[in-house]
């Protein structure tokens, strides 16, 4: 898709311009609905797309993203625009600078369409926990489009941009990505700089492309992947663009099927579809083999004590003061302006896992919860360096259950949480994980999307984008 319009520029079919005019058309005629944009960055595409338009006039070479309209999450700073991370706290909130991402793209001379919604500092699985009111899934509107990138995941499958960044803590791009049929990458820990991305689980956050093909997927890391020195934890990128390894053949290579991701709590609908995939591969020439990840059990309890402990850490930074404080609010002391804001301004949802963090960082259960988690994490993680030893990719359904709707996860925090049950293992280990679409399963009378989720070793994005892009040219 993006190759495709790249040469309709290159050839004078379209312009920059007129892909951007296209954009705004769809937004204005199906975002009142849809509600993924929170901001739509109108001046600035324009001027983007003037000088892309100006390139091509003058026969300049121009990048394969330049000129293609694109949408990133509102977590992630766009300079002079507002970056609300779809809270109260921050509605006010005006960027300063770049987030290393938005840099990156920028100079590719890609088109900013606007920031999309999510929940409130990307927590939560349905977009419900944004304080501006959640977004819808384009393919049945009664349902959520997942979270939290759920408004980038909506802008890309409904048409409304060609691609689009979201941020991945525990799956946050690729559960979205599966309900709403887009292909979402989390790469793995440090491939992505996350300055400038406004933090939720310093230690598990990554910065991924939202996209209709795999192989887009692999354009978009490209560009944005590689050593930053803002941020010590990047590390360099592959030599090749990820694109060029996207060359559709996986004869030979192993694949493993880990049972701990097909037992209670998985939709017998996801299970076939993903169970016929699993055939797919196998027609292709991949060896399927049975796997073991032994402490995925207790994935989901460790993911939610070291999330929220970092979780409160970060947030820690919005008193009022340095971030710019609520209008509204009319606080007479420092003390009551700490608390009226962050009183005011969180939601339950982030009051929640505040309280949760601090509680578990606190002297005298430091050890008892954090303490634990990270031994536990590092027994996840050696689960995974065990498996690789014998594969060369994981392959699981990449939620237990299609979409699901409005309301029906909102009462019960833990029902909420098991959507990220089959994610968060490659957060916590740190592995690049993809989601692509592998089918669908008809619910009253609706086809809703699945995903298929491929985990690679550590850095072996090219591996995952071209297992994934074999099955999608193969389906
Ligand atoms: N849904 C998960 C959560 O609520 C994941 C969030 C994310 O990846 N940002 O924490």
């Amino acid at each position: 898709m993006i190759r495709d319009l790249h040469e309709k520029l290159l050839n004078g079919e379209t312009s920059a311009t007129k892909l951007a005019e296209q954009s705004f058309a769809v937004i204005d005629e199906k975002d009142s609905e849809l509600h993924a944009f929170l901001t739509v960055t109108k001046e600035l595409a324009l001027e983007q797309a003037k000088v892309v338009d100006e390139k091509i006039k003058k026969g300049e070479k121009i990048d394969m993203l330049a000129g293609l309209p694109c949408a990133l999450k509102d977590n992630i700073c766009v300079t002079g625009t507002r970056t609300t991370a779809a809270s109260k706290i921050l509605a006010e909130y005006i960027a300063p600078y770049d987030a290393t991402v938005t840099a990156r793209v920028k100079e590719n001379d890609v088109v900013i369409i606007g920031k999309t919604n999510l929940d409130e500092f990307a927590c939560g699985g349905s977009t419900e926990n944004s304080a501006f009111g959640p977004s819808k899934n384009p393919v049945d509107t009664s349902r959520v489009p997942g979270g939290s990138s759920g408004g980038s995941v909506v802008a890309v499958a409904s048409d409304e941009v060609v691609w689009a960044l979201g941020t991945d803590t525990g799956g946050s791009v690729r559960q979205p990505s599966s309900f709403c049929g887009t292909v979402g990458l989390k790469p793995t820990y440090g491939r992505v700089s996350r300055y400038g991305v406004i933090a939720m689980g310093s230690s598990l956050d990554q910065v991924g492309p939202i996209t209709k093909t795999v192989e887009d997927a692999a354009i978009v890391l490209s560009r944005i992947s590689g050593r930053d020195e803002l941020d010590a934890t990047s590390a360099k990128s592959s030599e090749k663009p990820y694109e060029d390894y996207c060359v559709g053949d996986i004869a030979g290579a192993k694949i493993g099927i880990p049972s701990e991701y097909l037992g209670e709590g998985l939709d017998d609908g996801v299970a076939e579809v993903f169970m016929k995939a699993v055939e797919k591969y196998k027609e292709l020439g991949a060896e399927i083999v049975d796997v073991h990840l032994p402490h995925t059990e207790y994935a989901l309890a460790t993911y939610y004590i070291i999330m929220p402990s970092e979780l409160s850490s970060n947030l820690a930074r919005f008193d009022g003061i340095r971030y710019g404080g609520m209008k509204e609010l009319d606080p007479q002391t420092v003390l009551e302006q700490y608390l009226e804001t962050r009183g005011k301004g969180f939601g339950p949802e982030i009051k929640r896992r505040v309280m949760l963090g601090t509680y578990a960082l606190s002297a005298g259960y430091y050890d008892a919860y954090y303490k634990k988690a990270q031994k536990v994490r590092a027994l996840i993680k050696k689960d995974f360096t065990d498996v690789f030893e014998k594969v060369d990719y994981i392959f699981t359904p990449t939620t237990p259950e299609p979409a699901f709707k409005f309301g029906a996860k909102t009462d019960d925090p833990l029902k909420m949480y098991l959507s990220d049950i089959y994610t968060v293992t490659a957060n916590l280990a740190g592995v690049p994980a993809i989601s692509v679409p592998i089918g669908s399963v008809n619910v009253d009378g609706v086809d809703l999307p699945v995903g298929g989720q491929l985990m690679g070793k550590w850095f072996d994005e090219e591996g995952i984008l071209n297992a994934g892009h074999t099955f999608e040219i193969n389906k």
